[in-house]
């Protein structure tokens, strides 16, 4: 039986940002994922992205862990467009006018956990485990996790890193609160005839929102195309022709003619709030925490500041010699998380509120906001400056 301070379960963007983040800790460290983390990339792009923030760019580069990116699969944005297809309502925003190089970068989950992983593996204190979990025996002062491999591992804190159907928030009993934001993700990657330019786009249709972001090459955009369930379902049926076709009239036809690159996958999205985040020997992190609507491209974001918040409690609880199991000194964390993801899920709940359907009255407050704010040049740099996560 081997015995670690912390047992991360979960080697996502969030776990291992987590075991990045305990980097030079005393603290040793385990990651258990089902699947190898690191998994070689092909040659065409996937079309899970992520579009990363400043803060975590910041706190990647601290860790070590960009110099490990396959830079080719990591795109800075420049700038950002947005626009309501049934309204006057039009905002751009550029990284010149927050005196910085790109508001931030597109990157592919997978290039992102291949680097984050590549960080964690050259640290001293932390180890990757692959293995599934088949039960989980928490005592007052250390959990037991029998790994499917037949070995065992203890751990004074189990955090549960391990996503949106978290095995560990189960286990340990932790409420959630959930609700069906009645859209599906259509995921996908495109070829374009303009270049994008690096400028990240994102369409507000009667339907739900279209988001068309960068990619390394500079006619290839990823697409989330969140629509009704109805709606998605009738644009995966049909033939990659007409889809295209869809999706051109959907974006105005913005970078002229498009083709396809991926296959189309589709995502139902789920709100998901777990009301209490930590008990004693156990905590939540990232999509076990909560999901969100990807309209504004914050959850993996969100994750990675509930990982770097809860590295800087622990290492505190570390150097004050306190425990760091003990639910009691793991509020801090859990308040001040629950907080920020509860300002997010109701941001995220406004926004597809006001740009739901077309009610007149609604059309005109986007119409009257996006173009207001685009002309406000202290209220705009706020709104940029937050979704720089600065
Ligand atoms: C369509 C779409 C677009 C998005 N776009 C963006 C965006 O632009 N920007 C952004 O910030 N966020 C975005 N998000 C959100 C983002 O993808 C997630 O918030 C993020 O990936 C969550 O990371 P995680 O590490 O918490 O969970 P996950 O990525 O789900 O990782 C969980 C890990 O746990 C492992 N695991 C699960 N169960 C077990 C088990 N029992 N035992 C062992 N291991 C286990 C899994 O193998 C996996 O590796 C988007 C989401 C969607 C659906």
């Amino acid at each position: 039986m081997q015995h670690v301070d912390i047992a991360i379960v979960g080697g996502g963007i969030v776990g291992l940002t987590l075991a990045a983040a305990l980097k030079g800790s005393e603290l040793s460290v385990a990651v258990v994922d089902k699947a190898s983390c690191y998994q070689a990339l092909d040659d065409k792009p996937t079309a899970r992205v992520s579009a990363i923030n400043q803060a975590n760019i910041k706190a990647l580069q601290q860790f070590e862990v960009w110099t490990h990116l396959q830079q080719d699969r990591a795109n800075p944005y420049t700038d950002m467009h947005v626009w309501d297809k049934d309204s006057f309502g039009d905002i751009c925003f550029s990284c010149d006018e927050m005196g910085s190089d790109a508001l931030g970068v597109i990157v592919e989950n997978q290039a992102l956990v291949n680097a984050l992983s590549k960080a964690v593996e050259a640290q001293p204190n932390v180890e990757l485990i692959t293995a599934g979990i088949d039960r989980v025996l928490a005592g007052p002062n250390q959990t037991m996790l029998m790994l499917d491999n037949d070995e065992v591992l203890s751990c004074r804190l189990l955090v549960g890193a391990d996503g949106a159907n978290s095995f560990v928030r189960k286990q340990a009993g932790l409420p959630i609160t959930f609700k069906d934001y009645e859209h599906t993700a259509i995921v996908a990657n495109i070829k374009t005839l303009e270049p994008h330019n690096n400028v990240a786009r994102q369409a507000f249709t009667p339907t739900g929102p279209l988001a068309l972001l960068p990619m390394s090459e500079p006619n290839v955009c990823s697409i989330v195309w969140s629509q009704t369930p109805e709606q998605a379902n009738s644009l995966m049926a049909l033939d990659d022709a007409a889809f295209c076709n869809a999706l051109t009239a959907a974006s105005n036809s913005v970078l002229g003619t498009i083709a396809l690159e991926t296959k189309r996958t589709a995502f139902p999205l789920t709100m998901r709030y777990a009301r209490q985040w930590a008990k004693d020997g156990v905590v939540l992190v990232g999509d076990a925490a909560h999901t969100i609507h990807p309209l504004a491209g914050q959850g993996a974001n969100l994750g990675m500041q509930d990982a770097l918040a809860l590295a800087e409690t622990l290492n505190d609880l570390k150097a004050s010699g306190k425990d760091i199991g003990l639910y009691k000194h793991l509020r801090r964390y859990e308040r001040s998380r629950k907080t920020e993801a509860m300002k997010m899920i109701a941001a995220m709940d406004g926004f597809k509120f006001l740009f739901d359907g077309d009610d007149p009255l609604k059309k005109l407050v986007r119409g009257i906001g996006l173009s207001a704010t685009d002309k406000l040049s202290t209220i705009k740099t706020a709104f940029v400056s937050h979704a720089m996560g600065l």
